[in-house]
């Protein structure tokens, strides 16, 4: 098989990661990639939404399939404009086509969804800018604290969450009236707090059947305690250890399977990873949110402890036969801790040449923002790279990770120190 892997991240180098360690694997190729995914294919200097190029790379190296990592070329239809090319058609695409990932291009869409089939989820309404005075009137009936979210993609910074009455109608007038978040916000869907712990479960559909992959829990925010401002992600440990059977039965009966049958039922194609995202109020799990495609960094922790052979699984998916993948799973725990440039996820320095990094016996380097410049691996993003190791728990794998990542440095490294504080 030779297969093209669309993204640039860690997610992406993981996945690649694990293409790489199947004997069914010819060729690899990566869209743009990072200098990880350099090491272990061939990185191509194209952009995940470029459908013209993609299908130029994908037909003069005459590749078998295309893996989607980020969700920007989902919603845009990449999946679709293959299906549509009499040339790509027959070239399978590993991603929901448009009309599926539109439970993660909208967040209202995504709600309806949930309500339909009865998937439990905050209560919520939603508003345009001809209905901000209902908007008011709404959040006059919720009690604090208040949670408005742009309908489109913000890249993950389209939600605000506000203790205040007067601060939260001064926001749904920015988000709807200001265009705080552009087109993503002429819709805002306004819904009630929900207080617990989070985690996401991942889930792989051929549209037909589904296989549940393991659960994790990721940092989002800068700071230690979970403070300061959001990042793309800071850290991630698998599997959850409060999700117990019990509570992992609960996400299955209630969640998983009324997602993977609405989508059936409401006629959305749809092959390719399910990210959803979950908080626990009391022993009970709520839907946050859809996302069509893997987390980044729970990429990091979740294909690491994934023992069939990822090619076969994709095949799986793509020939509709995922339920007769025996998947074996790794029984440790997973955890990845994020290396960031100094400054993220507010301005930053590129370029910084890291070292230190290489050949660790027990810890597995996904890059995320890392280039190659002059002869030397430098900086590239904000997130420059996840430090994944495996331990009889989180504790144990975390402390592996931070024992190596001394040795890593690059000017201005940031990183949490705290990652798993809360369990
Ligand atoms: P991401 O950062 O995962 O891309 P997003 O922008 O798609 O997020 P959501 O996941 O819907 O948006 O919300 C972001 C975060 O806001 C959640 O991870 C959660 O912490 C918080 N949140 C969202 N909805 C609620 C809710 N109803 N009650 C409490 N917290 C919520």
């Amino acid at each position: 098989m030779d297969i093209l892997i669309l993204g640039s991240g860690g997610r992406e180098h993981a996945i690649a990661w694990k293409l790489k360690q199947s004997p069914k694997l010819k060729n690899l190729f990566i869209a743009p990639g990072n200098a990880g995914t350099a090491t272990i294919g061939t990185n191509i200097p194209i952009g995940v939404n470029d459908f013209k190029e993609i299908k130029k790379t994908v037909l003069s190296n005459a590749l078998d399939m295309v893996v989607v990592g980020p969700e920007d070329p989902l919603v845009n239809g990449i999946h679709d404009f293959f299906l549509n090319d009499p040339e790509l058609k027959h070239i399978p695409v590993i991603g929901p086509q448009k009309a599926a990932a539109t439970l993660e291009g909208s967040k209202e869409f995504a709600k309806e969804f949930l309500f339909r089939h009865n998937i439990p989820t905050a209560a919520y309404q939603s508003f345009t800018v001809d209905k901000l005075e209902e908007g008011y009137a709404f959040l006059d009936t919720l009690t604090p604290p208040y949670v408005l979210k742009a309908d489109g993609l913000a890249a993950g910074k389209g939600v605000v969450i506000l203790n205040n009455l007067q601060e939260a109608k001064e926001e749904l007038k920015n988000m709807l009236v200001g265009s705080k978040f552009g087109d993503a916000s002429s819709k805002v869907v306004i819904e009630e707090f929900l207080a617990g712990i989070e985690l996401s479960v991942f889930v792989l559909t051929d549209g037909k059947g589904y296989k549940v992959l393991p659960t994790a829990k990721d940092y989002k925010r800068i700071g230690e305690g979970d403070t300061g401002l959001n990042t793309g992600g800071m850290g991630a440990i698998s599997p959850v250890p409060f999700a117990d059977k019990v509570f992992m039965d609960k996400i299955h009966e209630r969640i998983v399977k009324p997602t993977v049958e609405g989508l059936k039922k409401d006629n959305l194609p749809y092959k390719g990873f399910i990210f959803i995202g979950l908080i626990k109020v009391g022993d009970d799990p709520y839907v946050i949110e859809y996302n069509v495609r893997m987390g980044d960094p729970e990429t990091e922790v979740v294909i690491p402890r994934i023992k069939t052979d990822l090619v076969t699984i994709f095949q799986a998916v793509a020939n509709q036969t995922l339920d007769a993948i025996d998947l074996e799973l790794d029984d440790r725990t997973a955890s990845t801790v994020m290396l960031v440039s100094g400054g993220y996820p507010g301005a930053y320095e590129k370029g910084k040449v890291i070292s230190g990094y290489e050949n660790f016996a027990d810890s597995i380097v996904f890059h995320a923002g890392t280039d190659y410049k002059n002869g030397n691996v430098v900086t590239n993003g904000g997130r420059v790279m996840a430090i994944t190791s495996y331990g009889n728990d989180f504790k144990e794998a975390l402390q592996t990770s931070y024992q190596n990542i001394k040795k890593i440095h690059f000017d201005m490294m940031n990183f949490r120190k705290d990652i798993g504080f809360d369990l």
